[in-house]
């Protein structure tokens, strides 16, 4: 019996060696509005551990979702890394995602921060909060969002455009909250207290309150860890300037967003796509992504870094994100009416 195995084997062998040429690497293309520089340690944890060969394309956000749509059926990407559940909505909305189901997935990543078919999933926790002056506000002036429209702040507001799909989702959290009418007469207040026509990114809101320009900000706190941890002197002495205030305490809880990944449409890789999103969301990538991109884990019981635990802990609005997503188009809106610029 023995020279049958034998032949049988070598044939086994043989037929594999002549099908090697045309079996394909495991590889997973990836389109990534996330700096490559803090992502590329996670990467290559993810190759290592897998054996999968990760191609990262590099670029702005909504650019990137430009070219997806773009590049359609042809589209080399299998991941869409981005920010915002907003952006994420869009996408899926837009036709450039697929739904994949992951027990993993499902069992690392609470409910409020997935699409519910998954279309997307969450993987880092930013929160959209409100940044002091120390030498001119004290914390007990603060309490919420709402209150930032009140008579006492007239001239002493700073934000971005509402251009920006981070203050879209702000407003579509609170038209999800307290509806549309509400959150317009706040809209209006806030305006009305704006101490410069809106100008920049939020890192821009944070050195205006360290230069005096306004006395708070709502601004999303990974951007005053960035500056706190600067390799600038000069931005290290903005951060010192200003504080963290967590509003909504005991009511809807501060705003909350993620960065997060799905699936492409046309994804040739569906499973190494996945994988890398299940890598993402497991306990060390995500320790490691938080402590890199200054956000906060999605997955429970992961602890924060140093610096985001250095602000506290905080209740979160605990809104599901999709509905960031679904009131984007009335908060664009609403924000116009108001003159949100
Ligand atoms: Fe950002």
């Amino acid at each position: 019996m023995k020279p049958v195995s034998w032949a049988v084997a070598v044939a086994a062998v043989a037929s594999f060696l002549a099908a090697a040429p045309t079996v394909r690497a495991a590889e997973v293309n990836v389109y990534s509005a996330r700096q490559e520089v803090l992502i590329k340690p996670l990467l290559e944890a993810f190759e290592a551990a897998t054996g999968i060969t990760v191609n990262v394309v590099s670029g702005k956000a909504d650019a990137l979702l430009v070219r997806l749509e773009r590049e359609g059926v042809n589209s080399p990407a299998d991941l869409l890394l981005t920010t915002d559940a907003g952006r994420l909505v869009r996408a899926r909305q837009a036709g450039l995602l697929q739904p994949v189901f992951s027990v993993v997935l499902e069992a690392n990543i609470p409910p409020q921060y997935r699409e519910d078919e998954g279309h997307w999933y969450g993987l880092s926790v930013r929160a959209r909060t409100i940044v002091y002056a120390r030498d001119r506000v004290t914390p007990a002036e603060l309490s919420t969002y709402e209150a930032l429209a009140g008579p006492e702040w007239r001239g002493r507001v700073c934000v971005r455009s509402s251009n920006s799909v981070y203050n879209q989702s702000m407003l579509a959290a609170m038209i999800a909250n307290r509806g549309i009418e509400a959150t317009e007469t706040w809209a209006a207040g806030l305006v009305a207290n704006f101490a410069r026509k809106p100008q920049g990114g939020d890192r821009d809101q944070i050195r205006a309150v360290a230069a005096g320009a306004c006395d708070v900000a709502i601004v999303n706190t990974y951007y005053l860890a960035g500056l706190a941890k600067s390799d600038d002197e000069a931005d290290r002495m903005v951060a010192a300037k200003v504080a963290v205030f967590w509003p909504n305490q005991g009511g809807r809880g501060v705003h909350v967003n993620i960065s997060g990944a799905g699936v492409t449409r046309h994804a040739a890789n569906v499973a190494e796509a996945v994988a890398l999103i299940e890598f993402l969301s497991g306990d060390a990538a995500q320790r490691l992504y938080a402590e890199v991109v200054n956000e906060r884990p999605v997955k429970p019981g992961v602890p924060v870094s140093a610096a985001v635990a250095a602000w506290g802990a905080f209740e979160a609005d605990s809104l599901n994100l999709t509905l960031l997503g679904e009131f984007n188009a009335e908060a664009v809106r609403l924000a116009d009416r108001v003159g949100w610029r």
